[in-house]
């Protein structure tokens, strides 16, 4: 709950809230009071010249304070104040209240000297209790301090309504995201979050669907993978227990030629297995290549004469063109190596009697492109740009016979992308294919 967005939502703004009432409060009241007193000075001193201008005259016209008594009343009587006017000798002349005349006053009111206009002479003193006005400083005041408090209370229930609502809409798709991350990591990968939101949660919640792909995508990939591979062993593993069987039960005999069998079948584990590990560590990102600087016209040399007696042996013409001097290329000569390879073993493959296979080499500006076309079979369009992905086999039974597993293409451009280069095939069914590849020259080469 005290961890939850919305709770530290209502909590930020109460506290924004309650600090900016505060603040308001505390200059609010501050000039208030400063500018209450002001007036109130200001209007009690208008007051009193006013009172003091009009008791002089009277003093002038009676020529004395007798009869006082009564304007004085009148006087205090409209205006709500108690009014005590002395003599000059400070002798109570005239109370509103009748309670000390004639007697000597001890100021306890603000006092007024009353003077002749010019002179010194002062007449009298008059006094004069602070008006009894409702709109007084401190009344004031209150009233502006229950006006902060009521608002501020207001506005605190209003925003906490308004953050509720608000938070609630904000928080909806997050919760959705929530919700659907949950089932994700229980393994339900086809959750996806639908919302209208914009701005960063638009943003996360399509990061998120994409995250779900990827995930859906790798997982169906992984199944699918761990099917192939299954389907892939099931093969050679039960050709070897065939094998074994029909030997323990006396139908196969136990010969050199079976013996043969059983190792084929083995070596064909063996290479699956060893192609499945390339697979996963170029799926890592763990491909680790020695590059060194490689003369790579000696080295297809090298490859080529390795399968030469293949090619004879089927009928073919294997041959080569290839430049006499290219610039040395920084490559893994092991992985370039298999790559071609992989190349010759398909082209001979998928060839027959009388078909020649050529292998090329040349500088294409940056690079070296290095070519395998063949006179063969040729692939069908439709096959073509399948080639490249994992367990893909144009002809799935005769392939098999033959002992491809459908990795050979996937791993090689693996490798030649982890190089740098490209890896394309063209091909016309019943004219043949070529197979090209590139290697980007070492920069300082260039
Ligand atoms: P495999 O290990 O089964 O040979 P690859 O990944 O090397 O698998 O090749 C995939 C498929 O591409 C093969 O099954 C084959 O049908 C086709 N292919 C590859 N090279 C050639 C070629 N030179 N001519 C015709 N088809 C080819």
């Amino acid at each position: 709950m005290i961890h939850s967005l919305q709770f530290r939502l209502l909590a930020a703004f109460t506290l924004v809230i309650l600090v900016t009432s505060v603040t308001v409060y505390f200059f609010v009241s501050r000039s208030t009071v400063g500018e209450v007193r002001t007036y109130g000075e200001r209007s009690e001193r208008f007051y009193a010249s006013g009172m003091t201008r009009f008791l002089y005259r009277f003093y002038r016209q009676n020529e004395g304070w007798v009869g006082v008594q009564q304007p004085v009343e009148q006087m205090a009587g409209t205006s709500g104040r108690r009014i005590i006017l002395t003599d000059s000798r400070g002798v109570i002349v005239a109370d509103s209240e009748k309670k000390l005349n004639n007697s000597f006053y001890r100021p306890e009111l603000p006092g007024h000297v009353i003077r002749v206009p010019g002179m010194n002479e002062v007449t009298g003193t008059l006094y004069i209790s602070p008006s009894a006005d409702p709109a007084s400083p401190q009344s004031l005041l209150n009233s502006v301090n229950r006006f902060l408090l009521w608002g501020g209370l207001l506005a605190v229930i209003i925003a906490l309504i308004l953050t509720f609502i608000l938070s609630r809409l904000i928080l909806a798709p997050i919760q959705a995201l929530k919700l659907s991350a949950r089932k994700i990591g229980q393994g339900d990968f086809s959750q996806r979050v639908v919302s209208r939101a914009k701005g960063e949660v638009g943003e996360l919640t399509t990061t998120f669907n994409l995250m779900a792909d990827n995930l859906d995508r790798a997982e169906k990939m992984r199944r699918n993978m761990v099917a192939d591979i299954a389907h892939e062993l099931r093969t050679p593993l039960s050709n070897i227990s065939g094998y074994m069987e029909a030997v323990s039960d006396g139908v196969v005999e136990l010969n050199a030629a079976t013996i043969l069998s059983l190792k084929e079948e083995a070596s064909l584990l063996s290479r699956l297995v060893e192609e499945l590990q390339d697979l996963s560590l170029s799926d890592a990102g763990q491909l680790k290549l020695f590059l060194q600087e490689e003369d790579i016209v000696r080295l297809i040399r090298q490859i080529v004469a390795r399968m030469q007696s293949k090619a004879d042996l089927k009928g073919l013409t294997l041959s080569v063109k290839l430049p006499d001097k290219v610039p040395p290329v920084r490559l893994d000569a092991r992985r370039i190596s298999q790559v071609l390879q992989n190349l010759l073993e398909n082209a001979i493959l998928h060839t027959s009697v009388g078909d020649s296979i050529t292998v090329t080499a040349e500088r294409k500006g940056n690079n070296i492109e290095v070519s395998v076309s063949d006179t063969g079979e040729g692939i069908p369009e439709t096959d073509l740009s399948h080639i490249f992905e994992r367990f893909y086999r144009v002809d799935k039974s005769r392939a098999r016979a033959t002992g491809g597993s459908g990795l050979g293409l996937t791993i090689a451009k693996r490798i030649v992308e982890a190089h740098g280069g490209v890896i394309r095939a063209q091909s016309e069914v019943g004219k043949g294919s070529v197979f090209s590849f590139s290697v980007p020259l070492s920069p300082e080469r260039l």
